[in-house]
């Protein structure tokens, strides 16, 4: 049996990175981070390692000295920063994992090859390809850069075939992968881990409704789940998880489809439809994340409250009193500057069902009422 680690490297200094270090020391873990932005959130609660970028050698190579294992909280890590390391310390997930989900091609094949359903798609590399992949998907279809899109950036609807070259060259004429529009009732989500020894633990079925492409609320357990879609979620997971030999939280982002789940993306990583377990869960996924790298046993993934809301504060935070004196409400925030539609923070809301709703509702037109009086701040 290995040894569990004293000190955990994270790849990245963002709101994820800051969220896994301050789950760090009440398991007895040192988390050193590593991020070109010597501003980062993590910088504000944990020891970085100065970098020029992320595949910047020295740096590499100093976080691998001073840490057991090595981790990383965004997807978008260069593959090869990622195989430095793991030449010198374990480094969980496996690269893998990031090198199938940086893609979404190899991605959705990835799924397809489990027999997992997903929308119908086809690659796009240039004009000649675009009669093929219409015939694939049909209309409408959703135009998605194959790499770095996030939070519905790097997408384009086609209604028509005639609008596939505009769309084509709004995205930069880089390699694309064409969705057919999935009919979904909604869109659920699923966080799951998988300690070292191949044990994995799921938290309940997510729901998630967005706003301009970007997560705006999470309600878990999702509401109106029979037992069998969390079931088939489980199984989804734990197919996933296996097939990757992954070692960590994954996310699983679903459409509901009638009663089926089918996949439209994976990260690698603790996700945002995950933060309710900090206040709703008996182990938040940070820590479950930490304890699967760190080779320590894994949480319980189970309900502290009946009702999780997860509402994110997107663009301004308001003031802190005006979140907390709502008596269920618990503030995150990562110390960001105010941007548009820019993750400044989130409010956790956990309790009985009826109180949370009605908490969230207010904290929610509080938060539309804000956005209404100040116009956004201007890009920084
Ligand atoms: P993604 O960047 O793939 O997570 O997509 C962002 C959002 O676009 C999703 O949360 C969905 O609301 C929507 N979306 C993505 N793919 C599809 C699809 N094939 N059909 C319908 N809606 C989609």
């Amino acid at each position: 049996m290995q040894t569990p680690a004293r000190a955990v490297g994270v790849l990245g200094g963002g709101q994820l990175g800051r969220m896994l270090a301050l789950a760090g020391p009440p398991l007895g873990l040192r988390v050193v981070g590593l991020d070109p932005n010597p501003q980062a959130p993590m910088a504000a609660v944990a020891p970085m390692v100065p970098a020029t970028a992320f595949d910047d050698p020295q740096a590499l190579d100093a976080l691998a000295a001073q840490v057991d294992v090595v981790t990383w909280e965004f997807e978008n890590v260069p593959v090869a920063a990622a195989e430095r390391l793991a030449r010198q310390v374990p480094v969980y997930p496996t690269p893998r994992a990031l090198q199938i989900a940086q893609d979404r091609l190899p991605e959705k094949r990835f799924f397809r090859e489990l027999g997992v359903p997903t929308a119908p798609f086809a690659p796009i590399g240039g004009p000649a390809d675009f009669p093929a992949a219409l015939a694939t998907t049909g209309l409408p279809a959703l135009l998605k850069t194959r790499r770095l899109g996030y939070d519905g950036k790097g997408q384009r609807w086609v209604h028509r075939p005639d609008d596939l070259p505009a769309a084509f060259a709004a995205l930069g004429g880089v390699p694309c992968l064409l969705e057919g529009a999935v009919p979904f009732e909604r869109e659920l989500s699923v966080v799951a881990a998988r300690g070292r020894d191949g044990g994995v633990r799921t938290f309940p079925l997510t729901w998630n409704t967005h706003r301009d492409g970007i997560l705006a609320r999470s309600v878990a357990p999702a509401p109106a789940c029979p037992p069998a879609l969390q079931a088939a979620a489980d199984a989804l997971a734990a197919a996933t998880l296996q097939a990757l030999d992954y070692v960590g939280v994954l996310a699983i982002e679903l459409f509901q489809v009638g009663d089926a789940l089918w996949v439209n993306e994976f990260a690698p990583r603790v996700h945002n439809s995950g933060h309710w377990t900090q206040d709703g869960a008996r182990c938040s996924q940070f820590e479950q994340h930490l304890r699967a790298v760190a080779g320590l046993p894994l949480g319980d993934p189970g309900l502290t409250q009946p009702l999780s809301v997860m509402l994110n504060l997107l663009g301004r935070a308001p003031p802190p009193q005006a979140v907390l004196a709502e008596p269920l409400a618990h503030l995150h925030l990562y110390g960001k500057a105010p941007r548009p539609g820019r993750k400044l923070g989130h409010v956790n809301l956990a309790g009985p069902q009826d109180a949370v709703l009605a908490a969230a509702a207010r904290l929610e037109a509080a938060l539309a009422a804000l956005s209404a009086r100040s116009p956004d701040p201007a890009p920084s």
